[in-house]
């Protein structure tokens, strides 16, 4: 029997919806808008597009987008002072610096500098911190937290759930894993140097695969009825000459006969990640304003 298909497009479009509400009272409340301030250095094409979705979304859900577009041989020093700006700026609810910078520049550095209740990416290690902990102050990685919002509507409660994460990024795998356990999920972490993975895969309840191959997980690594959550996105050719097309880290057309539920790519995780960037912005602003935030 074919899984569920685990519709991300609709998940966000319905919480992007709930959360232009949230904006609005925002507003309301406290006579201004909440505010995303962006940061792009160079002119890098994918990240353009990626800065781009992100601005418009902030202003449809009824947000202040505000951007700064730095030349590709800005330094290290340039790129840190916008950043005290933007920090002490009290209109600015959240900082986001586009990845990957010129190589010029530390990302970790760079990133170290956003004021952690302002760092909506949820990258910072005092962020990362407070997720380890179980501190709800922590702003965490937008990826992540929109595969447990799909998780939860599609499984419900998680709690004594095998959950086995392939991926041990700090952007995806490790939080991912953090908000697993915080969930009360049994959870193993896989990466490259794990010892049959086809057979640790099996275990699992719930399967996440973040890691950047192309249909890694075929559906025989699959439990039967397992729930199925594919992070990757990888661009391969496709059958027409010249073309190519998105592929997840999960063999989709093998899984779907063995899961029990399953996100597609593209329409699964990905458009999670721009609404709950849209979630941590308005939770940071309403901290910030000393309001009840937003779930
Ligand atoms: P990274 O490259 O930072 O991490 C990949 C992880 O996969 C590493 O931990 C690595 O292990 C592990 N890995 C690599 N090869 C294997 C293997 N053969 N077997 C088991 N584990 C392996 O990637 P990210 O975490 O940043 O991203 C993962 C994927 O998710 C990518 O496809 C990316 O495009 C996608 N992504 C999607 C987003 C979305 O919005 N949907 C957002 C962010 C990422 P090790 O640590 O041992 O090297």
């Amino acid at each position: 029997m074919a899984a569920t298909l685990i519709d991300g497009k609709a998940a966000a479009a319905s919480l992007r919806e709930r959360l232009a509400h949230v904006a609005g009272f925002f507003r309301a409340s406290t006579g201004r808008p909440a505010a995303l301030a962006t940061v792009l250095v160079g002119e890098d094409p994918a990240s353009a597009v990626y800065i781009r979705s992100k601005r418009s979304a902030t202003a449809e859900a009824g947000m202040e987008s505000l951007h700064h577009a730095l030349p590709a041989d800005t330094s290290q020093a340039e790129l840190l002072a916008l950043i005290e700006r933007l920090n002490a700026d009290p209109a600015v609810d959240g900082i986001l610096v586009q990845l990957p910078l010129p190589s010029q520049m530390d990302a970790a550095l760079v990133i170290s500098a956003i004021d952690p209740d302002k760092d909506v990416d949820g990258f910072h290690v005092v962020n990362a911190g407070r997720l380890a902990v179980g501190d709800p102050a922590a702003l965490v990685p937008c990826t992540p937290l929109g595969c447990l919002h799909l998780l939860k509507a599609t499984l419900g409660d998680l709690s004594g759930r095998h959950a086995v994460v392939i991926g041990r990024s700090n952007i995806v795998g490790k939080p991912m894993a953090m908000l697993l356990l915080s969930e009360s999920c049994t959870v193993t972490i896989a990466h490259s140097r794990t010892r049959d993975l086809p057979e640790v895969c099996r275990s699992a309840g719930i399967l996440v695969a973040a890691v950047g191959r192309p249909e890694m997980v075929r559906g025989d690594w699959i439990k039967p009825g397992a729930c199925v959550i594919d992070v990757g996105i990888n661009r391969v050719p496709a059958n027409e000459p010249g073309k190519t097309r998105l592929v997840g880290d999960v063999a989709f057309a093998e899984a779907t006969e063995v899961a029990g539920a399953i996100t597609p790519v593209p329409g699964g995780v990905g458009p999670m990640t721009i609404a709950m960037l849209l979630r941590n912005t308005l939770v940071a602003a309403h901290r910030r304003a000393g309001l009840q935030a937003p779930e």
